[in-house]
């Protein structure tokens, strides 16, 4: 089969890991991503993948709370790595070669992150996972994929989510809800659409990357994504 794209970065939401569980990581959905994930480095793809950690922890949440952020932030991050590792686990077990890189030096758990030796894992056709997101508070896992995958120069970037992208208003309130095919990056700050923070869809709009937003939970949706077809919402210009 065909693909469109020959190095792709996938951002997961830690939500994604959990399933309907509520809190923490699901292991039927680890294993379903898993299955997704074989399917696009059998079409010989190149993937990096960043994970979030809000199924666990979330800075600004906690940060609300009264907690100092940057501590708060600290933790979100360490949420991170410990989803990066059980996808790790994960994929392992469906034959995947992968490797951890964190942005926070944990040497015994992960290799630290390096951009050169990253390269050379998806060049191998190893899964590279960035945990510990850019490794600075105040940032989330959004913006720390966009620049990962400026970095590793990945041709797009996959948002996976639960919901098939854009609409013009809320489809579980509006059953007008329109659909968005196609949404350039400015108009997405200016109506403030949630579906990734400022700072990653600014970073993305200065330094072209394209972003596709699509639904994790239809089955085949990363592979229809890597072989060119447009199953959710892009966003570019
Ligand atoms: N985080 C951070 N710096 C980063 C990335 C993440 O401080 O570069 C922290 C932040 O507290 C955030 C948490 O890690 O709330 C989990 O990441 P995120 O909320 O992006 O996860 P997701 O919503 O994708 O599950």
């Amino acid at each position: 089969m065909a693909t469109r794209f020959k190095r792709i970065l996938l951002k997961l939401s830690g939500e994604a890991l959990m399933g309907d569980q509520g809190f923490g990581i699901c292991p039927n959905m680890l294993s379903y991503v898993a299955e997704e994930v074989r399917s696009i480095i059998e079409l010989d793809v190149q993937l990096a993948i960043v994970v979030g950690g809000g199924n666990i922890f979330r800075g600004v949440a906690a940060g609300s709370f009264g907690m100092e952020r940057t501590s708060a932030d600290h933790m979100g991050m360490l949420a991170t790595v410990l989803n990066s590792l059980a996808l790790q686990d994960a994929l392992e077990k469906k034959g995947i070669q992968t490797r951890v890189q964190t942005a926070i030096s944990m040497h015994e758990v992960a290799e630290p992150y390096i951009l050169r030796r990253a390269l050379r894992h998806l060049e191998k056709g190893r899964v590279v996972i960035f945990a510990a997101g850019s490794g600075n508070p105040y940032f989330t896992t959004d913006t720390a994929a966009v620049l990962r995958a400026k970095e590793i120069h990945a041709e797009i970037l996959l948002k996976a989510t639960k919901v098939n992208g854009l609409y013009d208003s809320d489809p579980e309130r509006n059953a007008d809800a329109r659909f968005i095919k196609t949404i350039s990056y400015m108009e997405v700050l200016e109506r403030q659409l949630k579906v990734m923070d400022m700072t990653a869809i600014s970073l993305a709009m200065d330094n072209q990357l394209p972003l596709m937003v699509f639904n994790l939970k239809e089955k085949g949706n990363i592979q229809k994504v890597v072989c060119g077809e447009n199953v959710g919402t892009t966003i570019g210009g």
